[in-house]
């Protein structure tokens, strides 16, 4: 699924590939991709230029001047180049020409959609309006973080929460409380500050460093140009069950937390006590 780094990536592929450009056509597959009628997808749409894009969270933000798109891609979307014109099908959810520019395909879009907003109204999407500060941005600091963390719930279904923090998904959850050294079972209530100060300062550093290389590619995820990312070169814990951890050589154990696979190296991320658990 893709997270805030490949998030992030793919937003200023589009803005490289169509900024400034004209809307000639756009068309939707399936209703249910969108939250208008597919027609008023297009017409909405047609004969507007591209100013610019951004993210919030794990969305897509492309601005149209009076009409904002929010387009996100769950698991399985992916934001494809197509050489001409093709007719939305299956795989092709939503596909967007641009004037003597690319033709894009916001592509499998099972779970995902691609909606239209007018720009005062855009708080109102259900996902920005409960969506906590991003990563990057004034407001998360170590003093948000330690009043965020006061709940007795362990912290990694708390960074996974986008009302707490926007845009971290399981691979960078794990991978920042792996280099904070924090297990991920440990109650948020029962961080001491210089924890959370290390979850705050990783937590920055790995995605910046995965912006760099472009995201991760475990699966599915690529960027608008076909490519792969670089940073599962750098995974530390993820998807490495039974391997050496890069830090002391323990085995990394997989198990389950907040219902989803998570990887820990259970030496240097300290067990919950009874006291510390959630
Ligand atoms: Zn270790």
């Amino acid at each position: 699924m893709p997270e805030l780094p490949e998030t992030t990536v793919i937003s200023e592929d589009i803005r490289r590939l169509a900024a400034g450009r004209r809307v000639l056509r756009a068309e939707v597959f399936r209703p249910d991709v969108t939250n208008v009628p597919p027609e008023e997808f297009s017409g909405r749409l047609r004969g507007r230029v591209l100013e610019g894009t951004g993210r919030r969270g794990k969305l897509i933000v492309l601005d149209f001047g009076g009409v904002v798109g929010l387009v996100h891609l769950v698991i399985s979307g992916r934001v494809l180049r197509l050489p001409a014109w093709t007719e939305p099908d299956r795989l092709n959810t939503a596909v967007l020409e641009f004037e003597g520019g690319p033709v894009l395909s916001f592509a499998k879009l099972w779970l995902g959609y691609f909606h239209l907003y007018e720009p005062e109204r855009v708080g109102e999407h259900p996902l920005l309006a409960r969506l906590g500060p991003d990563p990057f941005s004034e407001g998360f600091t170590p003093g948000y973080l330690a009043r965020a963390f006061r709940r007795r719930a362990a912290v990694k279904g708390l960074l996974l929460d986008q009302s707490v923090v926007a845009g971290l998904g399981n691979i960078y959850v794990d991978e920042v409380l792996f280099a904070a050294r924090v297990h991920p079972l440990r109650r948020a209530d029962t961080l001491s500050e210089e924890e959370i100060r290390a979850i705050h300062a990783a937590t920055r550093k790995i995605l910046r460093r995965a912006i760099e290389l472009r995201g991760t590619t475990f699966d599915s995820y690529h960027d608008a140009f076909g490519e792969s990312g670089g940073y599962q070169r750098e995974l530390r814990v993820f998807a490495r069950a039974g391997k050496p951890c890069p830090s002391c050589g323990a085995r990394i154990a997989k198990l389950r937390v907040a219902g989803r696979g998570t990887h820990v190296c259970p030496a240097c991320q300290s067990p919950p006590t009874a006291a510390s658990g959630a």
